[in-house]
């Protein structure tokens, strides 16, 4: 059996993140660990016979043997997405494959170079990973996540990554609100932007390995912007979600 084949998922969990985010918690009969920033495809077949197929990145650490994680977001119209938010509860079976990928991936190596994420909506999923298994193996390089979302109601998995970010000192959660920002806020209020990255590339005493997930214009400003703050391109991946994904 190789990963590529297709293997049946029981949900055994389906928890809401935001008003259009769900986390659905599958266990596998064939789990093999994957690497943060890793990615299963699933597969749904009609009736007829039609099928279609989307990739989802795993939003739960390795650590967490037996089961994925996958965090979906509802996309208007989305054929995939939709069925999963309407027509998925616990006890269904969904046909998988994976884990896939071996570019956007996060090892945590002891001695790896501190950690730049950068996301923006569902992008933050396989960082999430990342940072999930950085807590993990108890790695204390320094990290920073970069946050871009367009209100407080869509700051996928808010709870943890505060609770992360109190706990442990040398993880940092910056937060950039492109719509609105909670009452108060003094933080970014705006897209990422050159001035933004390169502020926070000053936050690192080294240079640090970056990872940059999103729909496809939040991507590309990000790998201009670190790039521009002096990063060099191989220090940076990138990986684009959305309708020019893949
Ligand atoms: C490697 C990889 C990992 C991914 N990981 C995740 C993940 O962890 N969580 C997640 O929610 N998605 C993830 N995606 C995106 C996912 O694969 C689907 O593209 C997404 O769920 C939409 O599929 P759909 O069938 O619902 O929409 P479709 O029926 O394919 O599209 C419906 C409409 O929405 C547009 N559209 C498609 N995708 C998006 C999008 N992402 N944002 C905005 N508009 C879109 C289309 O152009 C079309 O107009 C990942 C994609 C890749 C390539």
């Amino acid at each position: 059996m190789s990963k590529l084949d297709w293997q049946l998922g029981t949900v055994v969990s389906i928890v809401p993140e935001t008003p259009h985010v769900k986390t659905f918690t599958l266990k596998l009969p064939r789990w093999t660990p994957h690497l943060a920033g890793q990615h299963y495809d699933l597969r749904l077949t009609a009736e007829g016979g039609y099928q279609a197929e989307r990739s989802y990145s795993v939003a739960s650490p390795p650590e967490q043997a037996g089961e994925i994680a996958l965090t979906v977001e509802l996309v208007d119209e989305g054929e995939v997405s939709g069925y999963l938010f309407e027509g998925v509860g616990v006890g269904d079976e969904l046909e998988l494959r994976g884990p896939i990928g071996g570019y956007f991936v996060w090892r945590g190596l002891p001695g790896s170079p501190p950690l730049l994420l950068v996301g923006g909506g569902s992008g933050v999923v396989p960082l999430m990973a990342m940072l999930r298994h950085r807590r993990g193996i108890g790695l204390h390089t320094p990290a920073v996540l970069l946050f871009s979302v367009r209100t407080p109601d869509e700051v996928i998995y808010g709870a943890e990554l505060e609770a992360m970010a109190q706990a442990d000192p040398t993880f940092t959660l910056l937060l950039t609100y492109t719509r609105r920002a909670p009452a108060g806020w003094a933080g970014y209020q705006r897209r990422l932007d050159a001035a933004m990255l390169a502020e926070v590339v000053g936050r690192f005493a080294t240079p640090p390995q970056c990872f940059v997930c999103g729909p496809t214009g939040l991507v590309e400003s990000a790998a201009n912007g670190l790039q521009a703050a002096g990063l060099p391109p191989e220090a940076i991946l990138t990986e684009r979600f959305g309708p020019m994904g893949g």
